[in-house]
């Protein structure tokens, strides 16, 4: 079994935990409009929450995210093409919760069971999507959303700096424990410049990042009690 699957079968026997999950109020989080907001398999907005995104103008696709994170990938695609000759493209940006919904379904569909669906597609709620502050990068006229985005320039490009733009890499190898998702590196995360430089320094996913400058228990995809019972 792969960690991830291990983990995600730990994830559903703690059942009520990740399942009857609390919304915005009860995580240890306050400020859903926050660079920080914490939201992964386990910590989940409300199908309520829908942030104020504009379309970012840069090539490619679903271009929408929350203004400042937009800004910030205007200028970090044009500083991709300055510093490396290769063109960025967006793949996917903000997507609502009923968009989510939907592809969760029908990954459901797809694969026969949510157990199956859940090692693909996040549940509505818990995809960073949703609060507008998520992008998918590719590089132009290649192959993406792939774990050979990484080996592309813009891909290994965007490994090395796009924290300098006020994003980080959200699901890196060896993460996968601890964030819940897989490899990958085509999925960055807005979290503002000082963040974004504090937390590549300290090379951390932001579950542990944040447990650590706050002092919260933000209980991680994996826990020890959890995984070896
Ligand atoms: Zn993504």
């Amino acid at each position: 079994m792969s960690t991830l699957i291990q983990s995600l079968s730990a994830l559903a026997a703690a059942g009520a935990l990740m399942f009857s999950a609390p919304l915005d109020a009860a995580a240890p989080q306050h400020d859903v409009d926050g660079e920080l907001f914490l939201i992964n398999r386990q910590w989940r907005v409300s199908e309520y929450y829908v942030p104020q995104v504009r379309v970012a103008k840069v090539s490619g696709q679903v271009r929408n995210m929350r203004p400042d994170a937009a800004a910030a990938l205007e200028e970090m695609f044009a500083a991709c093409k300055a510093e490396t000759g290769a063109s960025m493209v967006s793949v996917s940006g903000y997507r609502s919760w009923g968009k989510q919904n939907l592809l969760y379904s029908r990954k459901v569909k797809r694969t026969g069971s949510k157990e199956k669906a859940d090692e693909y597609v996040a549940r509505p709620g818990a995809s960073e999507h949703q609060l507008g502050l998520a992008m998918d990068l590719g590089q132009k006229s290649k192959s993406n959303l792939t774990a050979s985005f990484g080996r592309t320039k813009a891909g290994r490009w965007a490994a090395e700096n796009s924290w300098r733009f006020g994003f980080i890499l959200r699901y890196q190898e060896g993460w996968e424990d601890v964030t819940g998702y897989e490899f990958e590196p085509w999925h960055v995360r807005y979290v503002g410049r000082e963040n974004a430089e504090k937390i590549y320094q300290a090379d951390l996913p932001l579950e542990t990042y944040l447990q650590k400058i706050r002092g919260e228990t933000l209980l991680s995809i994996v826990t020890g009690e959890i995984i070896e019972d």
